[in-house]
């Protein structure tokens, strides 16, 4: 889902890196700071599931290369001023006053 909303020029950056997904970045980014134990990754279907498995079994921290493309992407996101939400509606769950945040965002 998250994949739809990758600027085209940020998906162009994670392409010319290799095969992996633009997830992998995100989750190996987290994971890689020192002291970290556990990642949370929200995964819709099993090809999500596959895909964290894929890089998380064998982890590898980012590379510097792979560090920079995460930085590129990042100043790309900043840019267009999105507003950091992916829809998955976790927040509704709880909101006391039912506001839909994610569609009022959208
Ligand atoms: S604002 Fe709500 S819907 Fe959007 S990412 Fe955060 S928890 Fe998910």
């Amino acid at each position: 889902m998250f994949f739809s909303f990758l600027p085209e020029e940020a998906k162009r950056i994670y392409e010319d890196l290799g095969e992996m997904s633009p997830a992998s970045y995100a989750l190996r980014f987290a994971t890689g700071f020192d002291g970290m134990m556990m990642v949370l990754s929200g995964m819709s279907d099993m090809a999500q599931m596959q895909d964290n498995l894929s890089f998380m079994k064998d982890f590898q921290p980012l590379s510097t290369k792979e560090q920079e493309a995460v930085k590129q992407v990042t100043e790309i996101f900043k840019s267009k001023n999105f507003i950091p939400c992916i829809a998955c509606r976790y927040c509704m769950e709880k909101c006391p006053k039912n506001i839909a945040i994610p569609d009022l965002f959208a």
